[in-house]
């Protein structure tokens, strides 16, 4: 059986950083992990080839060698999706389709042979059984339960060109316990958290090593410390304790909740551990709106504080904001970038709320009739999927200033020196130095120090970052050229 692995196109969006991927010699940002944990699952005898069309193009002979097409999407996908559709039915090759794109809207993909739904896990050995058997598998796979995170492989990362991608990602738990109105994630994965055992994760370390791979690794859960307990006392020492033994190949980034600053120990394990940076739902400054959308874990503290905390620790913070919340006011538009510039968060990604269908939001909005379409699934390309309170122009308009107040060069670049003021690297996390951080920084110097009509903030930058920090030289850089891609992406100068 030959199956062609097919990851469709995304346009560049606020992560996935198009811009400066050829400053550091990449063609793409995260790897597609979900389709390379399903093939794994698939039985090892069978052939495989991945083809992500975010690195290079699909050509005829790979759909002429394919017994079936798997295509695995977020909607953000969803026009590289259809193309692909097309293309398979011209050839008459089947295809298999699963992710999150046709988990929730399947209905609207009549051209798919089948749909292995929900998680792979569950839905897909039932597929396989079918042809195993000889027989004609069912078009629709689908579970109401979540599987055991034992069940799951190790993903088969050889199938890829690692040298492509600025990260490698790994999988350590599904589920989140709280429950944000506006999120899909407990929908998709419910709110009890399931986690990979300790020694499922030290061994995808050690294949990510074994296969030479150094550097970033993004651990991709939608929380990290929903199962705060196991990952304070099982996984991260015995992660620490493999990074050690290892001289540090890897740093480590994730998303978490805000409480992460409630819990020292947890914050210095992490940083032990080789973790440099975090992204946090924020969300909004504006107490009534946390209220309104269920952000329990965010009130009644103070934010500014917890961001703080964690920068010291020697956490990076990047963070997610939304405006469009019932209880937001014209006011609230300032605030948000009173507190982006405050907290030195310098990717602060500012969104429209949107009401993905299965939240609680989409139901409570439906119910007040003000659901207008489907969510785009990019909550910063200006679309709305629900009757704002306060009218959809208002809202527009006051989040483009905000875009404008906060990634312009200027306050961009003193967001960056705030950040550096406050942020203490652990030691042990290996220096970004050698031949690419070199040609990265030459670049930078005539993209950004010479082209950029903001150069004269990053001359200012660089000497200020000298003699200030001058250890943390390589992070201006990197950060300044963050800058550069969403000055590019929201169109700002
Ligand atoms: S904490 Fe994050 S992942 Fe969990 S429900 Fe809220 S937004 Fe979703």
């Amino acid at each position: 059986m030959n199956i062609l692995l097919v990851v469709p196109h995304y346009p560049d969006s606020f992560w996935a950083f198009k811009t400066i991927l050829p400053f550091v010699g990449k063609k793409a940002a995260c790897p597609p992990l979900g389709m390379i944990t399903v093939s794994a699952m698939l039985p090892k005898e069978w052939n495989k080839r991945l083809v992500n069309l975010n690195i290079s193009p699909l050509w005829q002979k790979d759909l002429f060698w394919a017994d079936y097409v798997f295509i695995g999407a977020m909607y953000i996908q969803k026009k590289s999706v259809r193309e692909i559709i097309t293309r398979c039915k011209r050839n008459k090759v089947k295809i298999v389709a699963g992710g999150p794109l046709f988990t929730q809207d399947y209905e609207d993909y009549p051209e798919v042979d089948h749909f292995i739904l929900n998680e792979a896990e569950i839905t897909l050995p039932p597929f396989l059984a079918a042809l195993a058997a000889g027989q004609t598998p069912e078009r629709i796979y689908t579970t109401g339960g979540f599987p055991d995170l034992a069940l799951t492989p190790i993903p088969d990362y050889q199938l890829m060109e690692m040298k492509d991608y600025v990260f490698m990602s790994i999988q350590v738990s599904r589920g989140c316990p709280f429950s944000c109105e506006f999120c899909e994630i407990t929908a998709l994965f419910g709110r009890r958290v399931r986690m990979k055992s300790t020694q499922q994760i030290i061994d995808e370390l050690r294949a990510l090593y074994d296969l030479n791979w150094r550097g970033h690794v993004l651990i991709v859960d939608d929380n990290f410390i929903g199962s705060r307990k196991e990952v304070k006392y099982n996984l991260l020492p015995a992660m620490k304790e493999w990074m050690e033994r290892h001289n540090f190949p890897f740093t480590f980034n994730t998303q978490a909740s805000v409480d992460l600053a409630d819990d020292d120990e947890l914050l210095s394990l992490m940083v032990e551990t080789g973790f440099s940076s975090v992204f946090l739902g924020i969300e909004t400054p504006e107490e009534s709106s946390l209220k309104e959308c269920n952000k329990k874990q965010n009130s009644n503290r103070d934010m500014l504080e917890s961001v703080k905390k964690m920068q010291n620790a020697g956490l990076q913070v990047s963070a997610g904001f939304i405006v469009g919340f019932d209880s937001d006011t014209e006011t609230t538009f300032q605030r948000q970038v009173d507190f982006i510039q405050q907290s030195g968060i310098v990717s602060a990604m500012v969104g429209l709320l949107n009401a993905p269908k299965q939240t609680a939001l989409y139901s409570r909005y439906e119910s007040e009739n003000r659901i207008i379409s489907a969510a785009s699934g990019n909550n910063t390309d200006l679309s709305l999927n629900y009757v704002p309170v306060m009218g959809a122009e208002t809202l527009v308009a006051g989040y483009l200033r905000i875009l404008r107040d906060i990634y312009s060069a200027k306050p961009f670049y003193q967001r960056i020196r705030r950040l550096l003021r406050e942020y203490n690297p652990h030691p042990n996390l290996p220096a970004e130095i050698g031949i690419v951080a070199f040609v990265t920084f030459c670049k930078s110097l005539y993209a950004l120090g010479v082209i950029d009509a903001g150069r004269r903030h990053y001359w200012a930058l660089l000497i200020w970052t000298l003699f200030a920090r001058p250890n943390l030289l390589a992070d201006a850089v990197s950060f300044s050229l963050y800058g550069l891609h969403f000055r590019k992406l929201f169109g700002l100068r």
